[in-house]
């Protein structure tokens, strides 16, 4: 394998990606984003996701939960919640596993997502489901649209059958192997992210700081990769645009003093469509 790319060039992914917006442009310009999530007690991890989706520009966002849904979300009344049934899962770019619980339902809906055409990111619960059932696993590693995984280490772990400290005692390697395991993009989280792919190609992200460690930023994360492909990106460059973005929304916020201490999850998402918009 080639050694990994030191990820410094951020801004440049967006060039020509990020043109600006045409004139005659609407709302389908510019994709629909589904999440899937949203089980009991969990619904902000969903409203997170749908968030980090819709201020990162996708045209239209869809929250979808397991659990009973919201009737809207008050500061974002544009984000439509639906129950997990309701989602069209072969037109949006699917965003599955924040909040997402392991139940029943949760894994029927997973299946769904995996079957589809769409593009996926696979987060959070969907990560636990696919590390303990080989048919989903089976599902994923036969999928012809790209998938996205985003597990943090402990994440990592259970999906390569390991302890969370062999994952960190070398994280490309982690990374490199769940990407050829099952067949995705992945970005093993965590200070210093790793970005690899099917291939072996991989590189390492050089933006954000431990504001980031604090609850619901990987929900964010999750939600703007997902903004990404439904606007078209290939997810290579999604990923890596996606994870270079979140950590330069966050180290926009330290500057401000909003962080590192007491930055909050839900604060991202303005910081990263400032970010996006002075690219
Ligand atoms: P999660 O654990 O799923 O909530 O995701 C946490 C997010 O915050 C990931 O994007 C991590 O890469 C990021 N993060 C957490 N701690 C740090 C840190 N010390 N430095 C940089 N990024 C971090
Ligand atoms: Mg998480």
């Amino acid at each position: 394998y080639p050694p990994p790319s030191a990820c410094l060039s951020g801004p440049e992914l967006f060039a020509g990606r990020l043109a600006p917006r045409a004139e005659n442009s609407h709302k389908g310009s510019f994709g629909d984003c589904a999440i899937l999530g949203g089980a009991h007690s969990m619904a902000g991890a969903a409203i997170l996701a749908a968030r980090s989706a819709a201020l990162a520009g996708a045209g239209r966002v869809y929250a979808g939960f397991i659990d009973t849904p919201p009737s809207y979300d008050p500061p974002h009344p544009e984000i439509m919640c639906r129950r997990a049934a309701d989602l069209d899962l072969q037109r949006a770019a699917v965003v599955a596993g924040p909040g997402m619980g392991a139940g029943d339902e949760a894994r029927v809906f997973l299946a769904q997502a995996l079957a589809s055409a769409a593009p996926l990111v696979l987060d959070a619960d969907a990560l636990n489901m696919l590390a303990a059932d080989d048919g989903l696993r089976s599902a994923l590693a036969g999928r012809k649209a790209a998938a996205i995984m985003t597990p943090h280490p402990l994440e990592a772990a259970r999906l390569l059958g390991c302890s969370a400290a062999d994952v960190q005692a070398d994280r490309l390697e982690a990374a490199r192997r769940i990407a050829a395991a099952f067949n995705a993009m992945v970005v093993l989280k965590g200070a210093g992210s790793v970005m690899a792919r099917p291939d072996g190609l991989a590189a390492i992200n050089a933006t954000g700081n431990p504001a980031l460690a604090t609850a619901g930023t990987g929900d964010v994360l999750a939600g703007l990769c997902g903004a990404l492909l439904a606007q078209h990106w290939p997810p290579w460059e999604a990923l890596l645009g996606a994870v270079w973005l979140h950590g330069a929304a966050a180290d926009l916020l330290v500057e401000q003093g909003v962080g590192p201490v007491g930055m909050v999850a839900s604060e991202l998402p303005t910081a990263i469509r400032s970010c996006l918009n002075r690219l």
